[in-house]
């Protein structure tokens, strides 16, 4: 892409897009953002929240970052980009559900078995908040399908350390979601608390609450070793 492409999107937006929903976004401006839902993505091009969620402007809060990642909560208070939107989210717009969205053929999943190169000093450490999701295996195309959702299961258990986040689920005003997402499929497998396995949509029993799982399974390695997993 040249840089006359970038302005002559720039353009498009201005000119074609922008009028069509202005009015909704006035709207907005004037009432503020009320998003449902957190939304945690892999920052991979392929994945389109927006599209993937059938939403518009205003609907997502949505944070981003290699691999979709939660880093720990801790009391420090150190300047964390995604800990910041979390809690944000969480405490100040009250959204009512944090999704916490995987996808298959996930670079930073693969990356868990080639170390990225040397320069990148905060790459190796930003994805060391995956390394339980790591199987002892070599990095099979099915094993990086487990290694990708396990890696959601153990965001999730994450989640369930930020002190916001776990008095809005006691208080049932916030609900856990882990998604699957199959890029090169177009289907997107949802975690079941019920089962503790990712189904398919259709499949998905509603019948179980992710956080409680999350909080019985305090240690998510535990989770990760399921009899399930060691087929892979
Ligand atoms: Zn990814």
């Amino acid at each position: 892409m040249q840089e006359r492409d970038l302005i002559d999107k720039l353009e498009r937006f201005e000119t074609g897009w922008f009028p069509q929903h202005a009015e909704s976004f006035k709207a907005m401006v004037r009432d503020g953002q009320h998003p449902s839902t957190l939304f945690i993505g892999c920052s991979d091009s392929r994945v389109v929240p927006y599209v993937l969620m059938d939403c518009g402007p205003g609907e997502l809060f949505i944070v981003r970052n290699v691999g979709n990642l939660v880093p720990p909560w801790d009391s420090t208070g150190d300047a964390h980009g995604t800990a910041a939107a979390i809690e944000f989210a969480t405490a100040v717009l009250e959204v009512n559900h944090i999704v916490v969205c995987g996808h298959s053929h996930c670079g930073a999943m693969r990356a868990l078995y080639e170390e990225p190169p040397a320069c990148c000093k905060h790459l190796r450490g930003w994805l060391s908040h995956a390394y339980d999701a790591r199987l002892p295996v070599a990095a099979s195309a099915e094993a990086l399908r487990r290694v990708e959702q396990r890696n959601i299961v153990l965001q999730l258990s994450s989640l369930m350390s930020y002190p916001m986040v776990e008095a809005r689920i006691a208080s049932g005003s916030l609900f856990l979601h882990g998604w699957h997402y199959l890029l090169d499929e177009g289907v997107v497998l949802v975690f079941d608390p019920a089962t503790r396995e990712f189904r398919p949509r259709g499949d998905y029993s509603f019948s179980g609450s992710t956080a409680a799982v999350m909080r019985a399974e305090s240690d998510a390695q535990r989770w990760c070793m399921q009899p399930h997993d060691r087929s892979v």
